[in-house]
């Protein structure tokens, strides 16, 4: 016993688990049931009804866009059913929130179907232009066609046919399933009757006529036919127009649709009248009445009245007529009423669109002229740095240029002023400079005594050891010179290998005392440098302000008659005027060749060998 009840127990266990694998397998993923909802929508309320009651209970399976999904079509369901009031915000929330612009897209379009039909057209319109200006980002082609869809629709409910013409056609170029060419051609040709351009051939009408038939679209298939019976009244083909309504009255009858069954009655009631069939035309025309309770001020209902009224009349029964009478003029108005209305609704928006458009118009040149100005701002700004760039660099070229002038200017002065080979001054600089000094000297009361010399029998150095050796004793006495002298002083090359040293602040004895270190270091030479063993020497004339006075010109003129002196008494010495015709000679060499032999060194120099000239 109790192994049969552990038996049934496990075989218990055993047939729920399988039970729960067998449920899991069985249960369709949740895309297929919102596929088959798609699919079932308008086809198969209940149906459609069910699974989206499905779908919801598995809510948690859902991934977002499913779930959005879901939501448009709860939507469609409330408006489908007429909960217009249930579906718009469900709707609107979705505009708004939903990250897919195909959601949204078909969310707007679907708001413009219900504002159309409930005839909210200006709430319409404005939908329809905030929806529209987004399709070119829907992927999904049926969603777009969708949209075009209500775009004719709403055009053509509220008279603006040739809209509704313009994107009933934009839609049929294309290919489409029938279900919608059908929607399409139906749009198409109740714009086209509106507009008196319906084709004079019938074979594209019946055409549209077959498309819905082969999809069963009951309602819409009539409508076209509608279309056709008047386009035949038209062509005086009356009789024809009655067969093909009253053929088809009975499917229309079935199918329950108020606005459509008016539309045949009250046609099919003008049609008797005119035919001369009163009790026709009155029971069309009556049942039309009675059934625009629903439909409310169609143009059906007027023609019905009318068609009263005539009848009455044609009876002669006035008082029925009078009444019928008032109730289709008060139904013409209301029906006027209602179509001015339409417009107004339609014009209202298209002002509102346009005064948007001008508005972005205006912003986006407000917009434009900002940014022309920021441009401008900026481009100044860069004008402005790059004005200051150049003038920087103008400042700093014109600053190089002058400073290189300058310095060009500079060392033209010195080559001008400066004897090339040895640096000193050049005779005129000499002078010019001289001249000055000796002003100087003037005003201060300072002795300045002036040394001239010249190279002994310089020809011979160069004529036995070539002119390079000469140049380099010419450079090398400069140098002593200028080591011998001050900063203040003066060492300038007069000519050839003659020389002048203007001694500032200096008293003959010390100026002497100079010249005699000069002659001496002139002496001692070592010519070795330059490859040739040779001894140079120079004679010396010294004249001084205190004797000579300040004229440089005479101060030169004693010095020089000094060296000439210096020359003749046997070179190698110096001589100096004292004033008067005294002359001292200093150091006489032993030879007077000018080229002492390094074999014989020249004598040191003694206060005896200078000469003192006066005047
Ligand atoms: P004196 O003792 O009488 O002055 O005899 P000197 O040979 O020195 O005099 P002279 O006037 O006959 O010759 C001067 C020479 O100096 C002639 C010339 O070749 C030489 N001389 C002049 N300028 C330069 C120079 O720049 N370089 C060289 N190497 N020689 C020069
Ligand atoms: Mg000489
Ligand atoms: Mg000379």
């Amino acid at each position: 016993m109790a192994v049969n009840r552990r038996l049934g127990r496990q075989a218990g266990g055993l047939l729920a688990l399988l039970l729960l694998a067998c449920n899991c397998l069985a249960a369709p993923a949740v895309s297929e049931l919102l596929e088959q909802a798609e699919t079932l929508r308008s086809s198969d309320p209940a149906r459609f009804d069910a699974l989206l009651t499905q779908v919801s209970q598995r809510k948690q399976e859902l991934s977002s866009a499913q779930g959005q999904q879901l939501a448009y079509l709860q939507a469609y369901r409330l408006a489908f059913a007429g909960d217009y009031d249930n579906a718009i915000p469900r709707l609107k929330n979705l505009i708004a929130d939903s990250p897919d612009s195909d959601t949204r897209f078909r969310a707007g379009a679907l708001l413009v179907n219900i504002y159309t039909k409930s005839r909210q057209f200006a709430d319409g319109l404005r939908q329809l232009g905030d929806t529209l200006v987004h399709i070119d980002q829907v992927h999904n082609s049926d969603i777009r066609t969708h949209g075009l869809i209500e775009a004719a629709y709403i055009h053509n409910e509220v008279g603006q046919y040739r809209l509704g013409l313009h994107y009933a056609e934009r839609l049929l170029a294309a290919e489409l399933p029938p279900r919608t060419r059908c929607f399409a051609e139906y749009l198409r040709y109740d714009a086209m009757q509106n507009l008196a351009v319906l084709p004079t051939s019938d074979a594209p009408m019946e055409e549209a006529i077959r498309t819905c038939e082969s999809i069963g679209e009951v309602v819409l298939v009539n409508y076209v036919r509608t279309t056709l019976a008047r386009k035949w009244v038209a062509e005086r083909k009356r009789d024809a127009a009655i067969v093909l309504l009253q053929r088809h009255l009975p499917e229309v009858e079935r199918a329950r649709y108020p606005f459509l069954t008016v539309q045949f009655k009250s046609l099919l009631g003008e049609l008797m009248f005119e035919k001369g069939d009163m009790a026709a035309a009155d029971s069309y025309a009556s049942e039309t009445v009675a059934l625009s309770s629903a439909v409310g001020n169609t143009y059906a209902l007027v023609s019905a009245y009318r068609t009263l009224y005539q009848v009455a009349e044609r009876r002669r029964d006035d008082e029925t007529a009078l009444v019928y009478y008032r109730r289709y003029a008060e139904a013409d108005k209301a029906y006027l009423n209602e179509v001015k209305a339409r417009e107004l609704a339609y014009q209202i928006v298209r002002q509102e669109t346009l005064e948007k458009s001008q508005q972005i118009q205006r912003l986006d040149s407000q917009n434009q002229l900002l940014q022309l100005q920021r441009k401008l701002e900026l481009k100044s700004g860069q004008n402005t740095r790059l004005i200051i760039v150049l003038l920087v660099l103008l400042l700093a070229s014109i600053a190089f240029w002058a400073y290189r002038t300058k310095r060009t200017q500079i060392s033209f002065k010195r080559l001008a002023e400066t004897d090339a080979l040895t640096g000193a001054c050049n005779r005129s600089h000499f002078t010019q400079r001289a001249e000055r000094l000796l002003a100087q000297a003037g005003r201060t009361g300072e002795e300045v005594a002036l040394v001239m010399f010249d190279l002994d029998h310089f020809k011979n150095i160069n004529d036995r050891h070539g002119h390079a050796a000469g140049d380099w004793v010419l450079r090398r006495v400069v140098e002593l010179g200028r080591g011998l002298s001050r900063k203040v002083d003066l060492i300038g090359r007069l000519g050839g290998e003659e020389f002048a040293m203007l001694i500032y602040a200096c008293d003959l004895p010390s100026a002497t005392r100079v010249a005699d270190e000069c002659r001496a270091r002139i002496a001692a030479l070592d010519s070795r440098e330059t490859g040739h063993v040779f001894t140079a020497t120079a004679s010396f004339g010294i004249a001084s302000t205190a004797q000579g006075g300040l004229e440089l010109a005479r101060l030169m003129s004693l010095a020089d008659r000094m060296l000439y002196r210096a020359k003749h008494e046997g070179r190698n010495r110096i001589c100096v005027y004292e004033g008067g015709y005294g002359l001292t000679d200093h150091s006489a060499p032993a030879s007077n060749d000018g080229l002492v032999e390094e074999t014989s060194p020249p004598r040191k120099p003694t206060d005896a060998g200078v000469e003192r000239l006066g005047t």
